[in-house]
């Protein structure tokens, strides 16, 4: 062991201070001191930096001054949220000695610890996103993990290897982090970037596989962890040690009474959205980190915060199976054809009871919340009649979890007073008629204004002071008060208390009996309130004692009523994230996806919901629908087209409305059928990337490779200008490698949008590929450009670069002469053929024969495409049979 530091040189407050911070290195102590918390040293210079506090110096301490920085308590909360916020954990120390009779420093203990991925408080919680706690453990290259919402009581495990750690992190996105102290640095890159929690360092004996297994039976009280599936977890269980380790450090050892379950998670039962993905898509972030526009906030009309939290859930886990998308889907249909209004606002009183559970667990509950939960109990019939009648399976099993256990109800209801305070220590939370005993005390207490009414005629009777006066005030307590020129007539038996500027205060025998009888009956009916309090707690805890459920005349309430409150606010999150769907897909006009079984996709006049929303809100014209296809035959597009002209926007809706699909939602299509997904992969480059061409490249090239090396003939694939990283040369040949291997290898369903305008000739390499093109027109003098956001077939025209420039506002010398520029380039192109090279059919090894002639049809007769087409064929390198399909595809060009 560590010899203590030596802290004999140090005032007694600060050695005291000292030795509270050993134990809470990691965290910000505040120190109480009056009515401030006080950081101290290192702290104080940490508060400073964040969060501007202002230091002082304050004294010495051991020979250095002591640097200060300070909170008030009235304003702790708001601190704490910032100071989580930005991930830092903060230990509160409160004197819990007795200021009057300490000798020395009055006594201090840490009360609380509130870190990011355990906070608990409605206050500093984000009300539509639940906050992970998440372990990780690492062993021979396989990494376990395992993770508790506190305020959710959701407890998961899994298993994954180093290359799908930051898969996992982007989609958990837990607020705080445990490794193990030696294994702090061992995040690789990837990882890093896809996780912003805050990293707690724990000791390296916590992560261990038997402890771990302990504990998860002690909680779910069961002897192995088969029937979870979870016996042979053995690294995640590791991790689980030191997760419900320091779950239980941050919340004071409470049980985790409201944690009923364990979910292990297979990476294979979840459609892979990579954190790629996650962000490209703009699911529940903008690229900018923001929350709003994206599709979660588009989605989110739900009335509550458990219904929010659900939606995310469902939107971030989406499931290969599609069973439970089915049901919600026809849900969604019913809720629809009913009307989803009525359950809506049925819905809008509803209090949070997965939050309210979880608190009653940790004993952290307040009064106003238990008043909160009885009146979502009494509103759960109303719930019931908002539904639509009976008839669909989901709607159906979710109806019939809205039930209040009639044992809480009761208790709640004859227990909690009608409106209780906030806090508990302000009195007046047990409803009268209750409790014989408390009744009593608060009549004292009360009985206290005629009490001293009476008093003050009576001893105006007997002194003959007539303006004499019996008050109380709370630094004073109960006092007799005679103006200065009345004293001479106060009998004996006044005791003089205080002197004022024009009168005398006094108390007498009677008086002082009074008092300590109304101030102890005063405190003993608080202390005998926060006894019934933590009975009615055991109550809802399902562990009141038998005695005390007796005196207290209780029904003994059924074994585990958290559980049934655990099974409630599921179903409450159920409706409420399926109403929102439903207000949603009526509101814009969406429609129901049909699953088939075979790959790919077929969407009849899709939109992207987000951007035709922005659209509607800002004036900015309709949104052109566009279809999409894709199926064995076709399963790849290439697109080009000029910037600006929808490409990305036309690939994203793609991928939004096959997610959307996957979770039961319905789509914003005119018709929809999907088929089978097990990925949605994307590469595209965030347009502040170029500041940093040399490390993107390298990052473009990654997230492609790995793509290449996970795609499935199940997987949607979206990319975005592959190659634009590097020289024009390098770019276009790895491009048109990928294209292939995408093609040929992966043979996955791939969105392929390019400016390297001479790929569109792979379509008379590559039979599954079909070239499309997002169509633009020239109006006007100056041949203005006008983007018509459609979607056509073949190849673009022309890529309108110097239009668009020119609508930039670019110099009309500057147009002039990139135009002659252009016309120059066009012609020595077409005598030189440079591309010839790169479209040389590849090596004979990997050369595959072209099964089927694919024909591209094109509107408009593109003469650059034809060129292009043409500079593509190498005549010595093609069989009989591909000279036959180069020679249609020019046709169909032509
Ligand atoms: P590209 O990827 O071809 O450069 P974007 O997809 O970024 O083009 O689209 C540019 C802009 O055009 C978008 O911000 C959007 O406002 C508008 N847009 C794109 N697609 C459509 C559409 N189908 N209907 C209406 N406007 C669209």
């Amino acid at each position: 062991a560590i010899a203590p530091p030596d802290l004999s040189a140090h005032t007694p407050v600060m050695a005291q201070y000292l030795r509270l911070k050993a134990a809470h290195e990691d965290a910000l102590l505040f120190f109480r001191m009056g009515d401030f918390y006080e950081l101290f040293y290192e702290d104080a210079r940490r508060a400073n930096a964040l969060l501007d506090l202002t230091l002082t110096v304050r004294g010495q301490s051991a020979g250095e001054p002591v640097v200060m920085a300070g909170v008030p308590v009235h304003a702790v909360e708001s601190y704490l949220a910032k100071f989580i916020r930005l991930g830092c954990s903060v230990a509160i120390a409160e004197q819990v000695g007795d200021v009057a009779s300490a000798k020395g420093p009055v006594e201090r203990q840490v009360v609380r610890v509130v870190t990011p991925g355990t906070v608990t408080d409605s206050e500093l919680l984000d009300e539509r996103a639940d906050t992970l706690l998440l372990a990780a453990h690492r062993r021979r290259g396989r990494w376990g993990l395992a993770w508790l919402g506190l305020s959710s009581g959701r407890l998961g495990l899994a298993e994954c290897g180093e290359a799908e750690l930051p898969g996992w992190l982007a989609r958990l996105a837990p607020a705080e982090l445990l490794l193990a102290a030696d294994e702090a640095q061992a995040l690789s890159p990837a990882a890093q970037a896809a996780c912003s929690a805050a990293l707690t360092r724990r000791p390296p004996w916590g992560f261990d596989t038997a402890l771990g297994h302990r504990k998860l039976c002690a909680l779910l009280h069961v002897q192995n962890l088969a029937g979870h599936q979870a016996e042979a977890l053995g690294l995640a269980q590791a991790a689980a040690g030191a997760l419900l380790a320091y779950a239980e450090h941050t919340s004071g050892g409470r049980a985790l009474a409201h944690v009923q379950d364990l979910q292990v998670e297979q990476a294979s039962a979840l459609i892979e959205l990579p954190p790629s993905t996650l962000r490209n898509l703009e699911i529940t972030q903008t690229l900018r980190g923001e929350k709003a526009p994206t599709l979660l906030s588009l989605l989110d009309r739900c009335v509550t915060g458990m219904g929010s939290r659900a939606l995310r859930l469902w939107l971030t886990h989406p499931l290969r199976e599609r069973t439970v998308a089915r049901g919600r889907q026809a849900a969604i249909g019913r809720l629809i054809a009913h009307g989803p209004e009525p359950l809506r606002e049925a819905l809008k009183g509803i209090s949070d009871v997965e939050r309210c559970a979880a608190r009653i667990a940790l004993r952290q509950v307040r009064p106003r919340e238990l008043a909160g939960l009885r009146s979502t109990l009494l509103a759960l019939p109303a719930l019931r009649e908002a539904l639509p009648p009976a008839g669909d399976a989901l709607l159906d099993s979710l109806a019939a979890a809205l039930h209040a256990e009639p044992a809480v109800l009761d208790l709640l209801q004859r227990m909690l007073a009608a409106e209780p305070p906030v806090l508990l220590r302000e009195g007046g939370v047990i409803a009268p008629g209750f409790d014989a005993t408390l009744d009593t005390l608060r009549g004292l207490s009360q009985n206290c204004d005629q009490f001293l009414i009476d008093l003050e005629t009576r001893e105006r009777a007997r002194t003959g002071i007539p303006n004499l006066r019996v008050q109380f005030n709370k630094v004073h307590g109960f006092h007799i008060e005679v103006t200065a020129g009345q004293t001479g007539k106060v009998p004996a038996d006044y005791q003089r208390r205080q002197t004022l500027k024009n009168a005398e205060r006094y108390t007498t025998p009677e008086l002082k009996a009074f008092e300590d009888q109304a101030l102890s009956a005063q405190e003993r009916a608080l202390a005998r309130e926060k006894w019934l309090w933590e009975r009615l707690l055991d109550a809802l805890l399902g562990s009141l004692e038998t005695e005390d459920a007796q005196a207290l005349g209780l029904a003994p309430i059924q074994p585990a009523p958290l559980a049934a409150l655990g099974r409630l606010a599921q179903a409450l999150a159920g409706l409420d994230a399926l109403a929102a769907l439903a207000e949603r897909a009526a509101t814009l006009n969406w429609c129901a996806p049909v699953f088939v079984a075979a790959p790919g996709l077929q969407i009849e006049a899709g939109r992207h919901p987000v951007v035709e929303a922005r659209l509607a809100e800002t004036g900015g014209g309709p949104f052109m629908p566009n279809d999409c296809r894709l199926d064995a035959k076709t399963r790849m597009l290439l697109i080009t087209g000029p910037n600006m002209g929808g490409k990305s926007t036309y690939m994203r809706q793609v991928a939004l409305i096959a997610l959307l699909g996957a979770i039961g939602s319905w789509v914003p299509a005119r018709r929809c059928q999907l088929g089978p997904l097990d990925a949605i992969h994307t590469r595209i480059g965030a347009a502040d990337d170029l500041a940093n061409a040399q490390s993107t490249f390298m990052l473009e090239m990654s997230e492609a490779a790995a793509i290449l090396h996970g795609a499935t003939d199940q997987s949607l694939v979206l990319m975005d200008e592959i190659g634009r990283g590097t020289s024009t040369r390098d770019g276009l040949a790895l491009a048109r490698a990928i294209a292939r291997h995408l093609h040929e290898r992966n043979r996955a369903c791939t969105l392929f949008a390019t400016h390297y305008f001479e790929l569109t000739a792979l379509a008379a390499h590559l039979q599954g590929l079909q070239n499309v093109h997002v169509a633009a027109a020239q109006t006007g003098e100056h041949e203005d450009i006008v983007f018509l956001h459609e979607i056509q077939p073949g190849p673009a025209s022309r890529s309108y670069g110097v239009q668009v420039a020119r609508l930039a506002g670019m110099p009309p010398a500057v147009l002039r002469e990139a135009r002659a520029l252009l016309e120059a380039i066009d012609q020595r192109e077409a005598a030189e053929r440079p591309q010839i090279e790169l479209f040389a059919a590849p090596p004979e090894a990997e050369a595959e024969p072209v099964q089927e002639v694919h024909v591209a049809p094109a509107p408009e007769p593109a003469p650059a495409a034809l060129l292009a087409a043409l500079a593509a064929i190498e005549p010595d390198q093609l069989s009989p049979r591909e000279a036959l399909a180069a020679l249609y595809q020019l046709k169909s060009l032509q």
